[in-house]
């Protein structure tokens, strides 16, 4: 990771919003729905809007509660608008990548929000780069903004949008303003996510409902994989156009088991729901009999509950405890230079209830294991208060590559699950027993097909065609330069 920061859990990168509202200023509503998405991206946060004549922007590098004082709301002016919280993913850890990225060119202004990866913004930005584009950061979301400018040169919104779409190659969900006029994309195979809700006032685009929830919205649908969706401009709806069709979708399986909030809705599956499936198939694929069952806070908390469910319906006496306690206060990274400081910081971080672990048999359920770290030392606390036996049990496949997609799970090498097998992983973290569970499992719980999900992280086979790396279907990179495609479009309102 960048700046010497480290983290034993998978990192997501960011996350976007985008308004449209009939008369009210959109960056209230924008700041709060970027505070529902804090959770995707601590790094900086950002929020640009449109008046109706010209471009306001604030990004700031920090927490979206640090990033906006009174005043700085008061500037962003006018009915729509986009946001975002970013922890960077491509491009160096500086203000120049903070989101969104604005510019402002010959046929009007541009702000973008991306949540996600692409994996030819190089030959991209070479292309660009030849052609007269200047870039002021690394990032490739600004490679997207210039595309899209240049195309915006020659052709309508919608032809220009479809036009960069054939051209970038990756995982993208944007939120985008054009003027006053506010869009959202989603890639192709739909990795990130990316929905529409409606508003008393107007409509939203998140990557997450929990931001349609806290301005009190309801939920209309996920924004479809190569769908464009174009918000009117008084809030009074939106127009839909499909604009590239995959065979499959390839939706990224670990913001059902990590990133996304429980009370977020993905793919038209409530995240808290899939978590209680997912602990239930574990205990029907790898359940041991044990006094108590401990979730590692947060997110193993709606496994363990499945799984104890599952346990208890099964006849046994196992009980459900909170053994273990999150100090909220330590974030999710800060510099930890050294191993010796990395290992302190999980006892910083969670503290083990002796009362409910001494003298029982324990299953303490996660939700991955990255580097190892964390795994270790709890196994190590919880026999130090005197349980007689640690068997953890994850609720996902195990992690044994690194994902491109704009996800920090460590480079390969830092994997305790690269080139080991599960026995070798138990002794590693010294647990009494270890398992993980299947891919079938969590295909079966998201009710998608496996053809459908990105499980790159846990088969090394990517759904995006990434140098050096296989895949796991049919897709190739576009060839990038030379002329450029037709873009034909059809839409639909809504
Ligand atoms: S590689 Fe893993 S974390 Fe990355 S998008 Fe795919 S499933 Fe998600």
């Amino acid at each position: 990771m960048p700046d010497g920061r480290h983290s034993d859990e998978p990192t997501e990168k960011c996350g976007v919003v985008g308004v449209s509202l009939d008369g009210r200023d959109a960056a209230r509503p924008l700041y709060y729905a970027l505070y529902a998405l804090q959770h995707r991206g601590q790094e900086s946060a950002g929020i640009v809007t449109h008046d109706g004549f010209q471009q306001h922007s604030h990004v700031e590098m920090g927490l979206v509660g640090d990033a906006f004082e009174e005043g700085d709301l008061d500037s962003l002016n006018g009915p729509t608008g986009i946001g975002h919280v970013r922890y960077p993913t491509a491009g160096s850890v500086n203000s120049s990548c903070a989101q969104p990225f604005s510019v402002s060119f010959k046929s009007g202004s541009l702000g973008l929000s991306h949540n996600g990866n692409l994996v030819n913004a190089d030959e991209l930005r070479q292309d660009l780069a030849a052609s007269g584009h200047a870039f002021t950061s690394d990032g490739d979301t600004e490679v997207i903004a210039h595309d899209l400018a240049r195309n915006l040169l020659e052709e309508d919104l919608i032809r220009a949008v479809k036009r960069t779409m054939n051209r970038i190659h990756g995982s993208y969900s944007l939120t985008i303003t054009h003027d006053d006029t506010v869009l959202g994309v989603r890639d192709p195979q739909g990795n990130r996510p990316l929905c529409i809700g409606e508003l008393d006032d107007g409509y939203i685009l998140a990557s997450e409902s929990a931001a349609i929830d806290v301005l009190d919205g309801e939920f209309v649908r996920d924004v479809n994989p190569g769908e464009l969706v174009v918000l009117d401009d008084d809030g009074g709806g939106y127009d839909s156009y499909q604009l590239v069709d995959a065979e499959n979708s390839a939706h990224c399986f670990f913001e059902h088991v990590y990133f996304a909030r429980p009370d977020s809705r993905i793919d038209s599956k409530l995240v808290y729901d899939v978590r209680r499936e997912l602990g239930r198939k574990l205990w029907e694929e790898a359940g041991v009999e044990s006094d108590v069952v401990v979730p590692v806070p947060d997110s193993g908390r709606a496994f363990a509950s499945g799984y104890a469910e599952a346990a208890q319906e099964d006849g046994t006496n196992v009980e459900f405890a909170e053994g273990l306690m999150k100090n909220r206060y330590v974030g999710r990274t800060f510099i930890m230079p050294t191993q010796d400081a990395r290992e302190r910081a999980v006892r910083l971080k969670l503290n083990p209830i002796k009362d409910v672990i001494e003298g029982k048999t324990v299953t303490v359920i996660d939700d991955s294991i990255v580097r190892g770290t964390t795994s270790t030392q709890l196994v190590e606390l919880l026999k130090d208060v005197g349980a007689e036996s640690v068997h953890m049990r994850i609720g996902a496949p195990a992690i044994v590559a690194p994902c491109y997609m704009g996800i920090d799970m460590a480079s390969r090498d830092e994997l305790i699950a690269a080139g080991r097998d599960v026995e070798e992983i138990r002794e590693e973290i010294a647990a009494d027993s270890l398992s993980y569970l299947s891919v079938d499992a969590v295909a079966e719980a998201l009710g998608e097909s496996e053809d459908d999900l990105c499980l790159g992280c846990v088969t090394g086979e990517y759904p995006y065609d990434i140098e050096g790396e296989p895949t796991d279907r049919d897709i190739a990179r576009p060839e990038v330069g030379g002329d450029q495609p037709e873009a034909g479009v059809a839409g639909s309102d809504d």
